[in-house]
């Protein structure tokens, strides 16, 4: 496979040629994030159903063709630059089935589809079932990961497999999803019985959270027993601008695009951010926020 952006994305079509669904050549990714912010991909394929999604990763794992599944994008950074291969966004695959082991979704499922269903504990988080899982999403009431009866992946030799809960390795916004970069296919669920409305919660998170700017949610990890948004404000970095992204006012532990700010200007300030915190607390941040690298 040629490297050339024009080459390999010509290639790619025709490698996905056969397969339902809708593809974009050079397709900025910005507008497919809650960041707002990333470059072309090669191609950003919409599989029409999740045996088209398989077969696009299947045929371009064979050809060496660097791949990525999006949701909702609510929590990736792509490089200005773009993405030199395949990204495939699951905005499609939306089935949902109501069998006798509980709820299961395809990936593209939206996370407030899924709160509507009866999952409270996620109200106000953005982004899509897969997402959700592989992020292992959550608030201060739960994660996901306590409602997951089973995840259908595609295993790195092309089978697919269904994982029940201890299989998918869940920690604190981690699955083995996220560190083997496996597909989630469809997901099983088994909702919570208890019912809560979810109005204040959602005031609440508009009331603490910077909702009127593009962000990616939280950016670092909270350090145990310590929450990464009070490091970074005792460190006294609110408020503080790279280019247009800046460490927001509101809660110092989200990175806000004040209006055409570049996957640069967040990098920089995430790494001022550690360097600060690390003087300041002697404490290493890690990131929560998926930064690709190409
Ligand atoms: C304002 C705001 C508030 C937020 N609040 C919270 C919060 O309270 N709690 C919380 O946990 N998160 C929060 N987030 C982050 C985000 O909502 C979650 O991480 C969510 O689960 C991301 O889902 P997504 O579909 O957008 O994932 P994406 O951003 O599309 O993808 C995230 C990662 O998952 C991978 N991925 C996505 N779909 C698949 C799939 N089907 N198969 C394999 N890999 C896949 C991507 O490649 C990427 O590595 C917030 C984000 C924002 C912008």
């Amino acid at each position: 496979m040629a490297l050339d952006p024009r080459d390999g994305a010509l290639a790619l079509l025709r490698l996905l040629e056969d397969l339902p669904g809708e593809r974009r050549i050079h397709e900025p990714l910005a507008p497919y994030t809650t960041f707002r912010i990333g470059g072309p991909a090669w191609v950003l394929f919409f599989p029409a159903t999740v045996e088209a999604l398989i077969e696009a990763v299947r045929r371009a794992q064979a050809e060496k063709i660097p791949s990525r599944i999006i949701g909702g994008g609510a929590k990736v950074l792509f490089p200005d630059q773009g993405f030199p291969g395949l990204v495939i966004h699951t905005r499609f695959l939306r089935r949902e089935e109501e069998r006798e082991d509980g709820l299961w979704v395809e990936p593209g499922v939206p996370i407030s589809t899924l709160v509507s269903r009866g999952l409270w504990v996620l109200a106000g988080v953005p982004g899509s079932a897969g997402g959700a899982v592989v992020m292992n999403a959550g608030t201060r009431y739960g994660s996901i990961s306590s409602f997951v009866t089973a995840v259908q992946t595609l295993l790195p030799d092309g089978s697919v497999a269904t994982f029940p809960p201890e299989e998918c390795r869940f920690s604190y916004r981690n699955s083995v999803f996220r560190e083997k970069r496996l597909p989630v296919l469809r997901v099983g669920l088994r909702l919570p019985e208890e019912k809560r409305l979810v109005t204040e919660i959602l005031a609440e998170r508009r009331r603490t959270q910077p909702l009127e700017f593009p962000s990616a949610g939280c950016i670092f990890r909270n350090p145990e027993g310590v929450s990464a948004g009070w490091l970074l404000d005792r460190a006294g970095l609110k408020g503080t601008v790279v280019g247009a992204a800046k460490i927001s006012e509101k809660h110092a532990n989200f990175i806000v695009n004040l209006g055409g700010a570049m996957a640069t200007h967040v990098l920089s300030l995430i790494e001022l951010a550690q360097n600060t915190v690390r003087r300041v607390f002697g404490v290493q941040l890690t990131l929560e926020l998926e930064v690709v690298r190409t």
